[in-house]
């Protein structure tokens, strides 16, 4: 594809095949921004699995709390950014971790602390849209929720159940089963097949690979295959850099030899940064902008035309009791002025009767005088 048009060669060149690249160019301009939620008990090596796939150290001042602390913690949600840049992309990353997440007796906590968090970058990102400075818009929804499976149970436990149901509507839920280098392979396949079906019996949906387009490499279609069929990551974490047979890897040191972490026979910690950065990101962007914003963002607006249509009943029904006040207003004037009209009438009568019987009194008085001066 030549950069530069060049009318005189090529008489046939309108230039819109230089879209991509003009795409290409805004994007890497502006940069990216993805956010990982982070969710599971502490010490199942959520911040080693972090560190180790952006290869950073985000957890450098954490303090543990002792058991005492833990008894009473509730959940909260720690949020920290990190910028990242790979061969002039430039990416924003922020992890959404949720420490004291099943640490406490009580874990009712614990789901409300993420589903709230997940409505409220909603919230912002529709107040956001809906107001002037649509263009600069800080996209803080979260794009994709870790949720790490402790290695040691026979499948999902009551509490994962009730935060995945309360979550995966609103967010791409990818699950891991995190320190995998606890069980052997047939044991991770054992404990993936429950899993699935757990998920099934209880018709919850995590994030769905999108189909592979027909068109795609072959090598990109068998990638793609492998990928949706390690569902559930089993992964392990390690940010120790080891020296096995010359070469640096990253990996656990055990007395019984080396776990390498980016080794598929070990591990799909791979499998995991593959999927999560470099093939479906985009895709997990897409879906939360096209699925689960679309889904609140409808529900934000009935609620406020449901609001709107209350108010407006409420406003005529306000109306027209006023009215019918006014009227019942009227109407008692009506009465009392008639009432007053009588009074005056009769009072009128009285005067006039009075009048005549004056009147009559006088001429009686007269005619008195009268008949003394005759005698
Ligand atoms: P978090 O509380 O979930 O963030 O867990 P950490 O990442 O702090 O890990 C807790 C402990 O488990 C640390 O001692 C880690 O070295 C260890 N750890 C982390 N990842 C793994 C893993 O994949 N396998 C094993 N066996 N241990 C791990």
């Amino acid at each position: 594809m030549s950069k530069t048009p060049s009318f005189d060669k090529d008489r046939d060149y309108i230039g819109f095949a230089t879209l991509p690249e003009q795409v290409h160019r805004k994007s890497v301009k502006r940069g990216f921004e993805f956010t990982l939620m982070v969710v599971g008990e502490s010490g199942l090596g959520k911040s080693t699995l972090i560190n180790s796939l952006f290869l950073g150290d985000l957890y450098k001042n954490r303090q543990m709390p002792n058991v005492e602390e833990r008894i009473e913690k509730t959940t909260k949600v720690e949020k920290k950014t990190m910028d990242i840049e790979e061969r002039g992309v430039r990416l924003r990353l922020t992890v959404v971790d949720t420490p004291g997440f099943g640490d406490a007796i009580n874990c009712e906590d614990s789901w409300r602390v993420c589903t709230q968090y997940i409505d409220e970058q909603f919230r912002q990102y529709f107040t956001d849209e809906s107001g002037l400075n649509r263009r600069n818009i800080q996209d803080n929804r979260v794009h994709c929720c870790l949720y790490f499976v402790p290695p040691w149970g026979h499948s999902l436990r009551q509490m994962d159940l009730d935060l995945i149901r309360r979550l995966h509507r609103k967010v791409n839920i990818v699950l891991v089963i995190g320190k995998a280098d606890c069980l052997n392979k047939q044991e991770v396949r054992k404990l993936k097949e429950r899993i699935l079906q757990d998920l099934e019996d209880n018709h919850i949906q995590l994030y769905q690979f999108p189909e592979c387009d027909s068109d795609e490499d072959e090598d990109f279609k068998q990638q793609d295959r492998e990928l949706k069929a390690s569902i559930p990551f089993a992964v392990v974490g390690s940010n120790t850099i080891l020296e096995v047979a010359g070469k640096k890897v990253r990996g656990r040191q055990y007395p019984w030899g080396v776990v390498n972490v980016e080794d598929p026979e070990h591990s799909d910690f791979i499998k995991l940064r593959t999927f999560l950065i470099s093939t479906h990101m985009q895709d997990l962007k897409d879906t939360t902008q096209d699925v689960h914003y679309e889904n609140f963002r409808a529900q934000c607006i009935s609620q406020i035309s449901q609001h709107a249509l209350r108010e407006r009943g409420k406003l005529k029904r306000d109306s027209i009791s006023s009215t019918n006040g006014f009227d019942a207003a009227i109407s008692e004037t009506d009465r009392l002025l008639l009432q007053k009209d009588e009074e005056i009438r009769r009072m009128q009568d009285m005067l006039t009767q009075m009048q005549e019987k004056l009147k009559q009194t006088h001429l009686m008085e007269m005619k008195k005088n009268d008949s003394v001066i005759d005698v």
